[in-house]
């Protein structure tokens, strides 16, 4: 199984013996470069490639891909993304002309929540798990569904997209999504340290602020807005789709808080205060990206085996 991670920085590549067992044979990395243009983004992934057939002696019939933006199903076209020169392009058909093969590409949040539920936290510890909700709190805020071991994508590919929920228009700020209070614009990293740093005019980071809140009422004020507003956020995912897991990824996510009163924060909000799923930090950390792209086709073929 063949997986790329295309990210801003850079574009890292894994191959994994199978996806039951997922030994890693080769990963490697090289520099995304992405301020010089699309095509050049599309030459580094062949040159890692290139490497990855030259170390499997092979050409695979597949890479899976995680990608900073989405696919537009109907047209194949990529939106969202943050490396900004691939918005509009024809990105999977153009990979697979340029390198022969069949792809398939996923937001780099679905990946995550795909990652840790075939190999990572949930297959770890909740391996009977059939609805997963993962979280990206981190400079962003982010989200991937995976059921029965699949991505749901979505019709338009915003399956996941918890990110850009309206939370709070009255406590939120302006989002670059053009909304008022979004998730990420009150859940990140930047605004929660924006926010502390709005109460007390004094800069510090968040992991800083979370073991301050005994001793600085700012700091506590800042907890409690991550909390609550934690807890609301993802009531409103409770009530639609009821995971069986959620898994927390992201700086923000390694917040303690987020699992005692965040938790208690849900059963605050949802239906019938009812809520007992796992809430918990993921397994694989920053690989799970990579890791996920090369269960994209895996996943996929779960209920069709193709025989050897
Ligand atoms: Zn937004």
């Amino acid at each position: 199984m063949w997986g790329i991670d295309l990210g801003g920085t850079k574009i890292e590549g894994v191959i994994l013996k199978s996806a039951e067992e997922p030994e890693v044979l080769f990963r490697n990395r090289v520099k995304t470069e992405g301020r010089q243009g699309y095509n050049h983004i599309l030459k580094q992934v062949k040159k890692l490639v290139t490497l990855m057939e030259e170390k499997a002696r092979y050409k695979p019939e597949r890479i899976g891909f995680a990608a900073p933006g989405t696919i537009i199903p109907q047209t194949g076209l990529m939106k969202n993304c943050n490396l900004l020169v691939m918005n509009g392009k024809s990105v999977v058909a153009d990979l697979e002309d340029l390198l022969g093969t069949n792809v398939k590409m996923a937001n780099d949040a679905n990946c995550f929540a795909l990652a840790e539920t075939q190999l990572g936290i949930v297959k770890q510890q909740f391996p009977d798990a059939k609805v997963v909700f993962g979280i990206i709190l981190g400079t962003g805020v982010g989200g991937g569904l995976v059921v029965n071991g699949q991505v749901l994508n979505g019709y338009h590919g915003l399956g996941g997209e918890w990110g850009h929920n309206y939370l709070n228009q009255a406590e939120g700020e302006k989002c670059y999504c053009g909304k008022v209070g979004c998730n990420e614009s009150i859940l990140s990293g930047p605004a929660l340290e924006a926010y502390y740093a709005g109460l007390i005019g004094q800069k510090r980071k968040l992991k800083d602020i979370a073991q301050r809140t005994t001793i600085d009422a700012a700091a506590a004020t800042t907890i409690n807005r991550l909390t609550a507003h934690f807890g609301l956020a993802v009531s409103v995912l409770v009530n639609i789709i009821d995971p069986d897991v959620i898994v927390v990824g992201g700086g923000v996510g390694n917040i303690d808080q987020i699992y005692s009163e965040g938790v208690a924060q849900i059963h605050q909000h949802v239906f019938d205060h009812q809520f007992a799923a796992p809430v918990v930090k993921p397994a694989l950390g920053d690989s799970a990206g990579v890791f996920g792209a090369a269960y994209l086709f895996a996943a996929a073929h779960k209920k069709v085996l193709i025989p050897n």
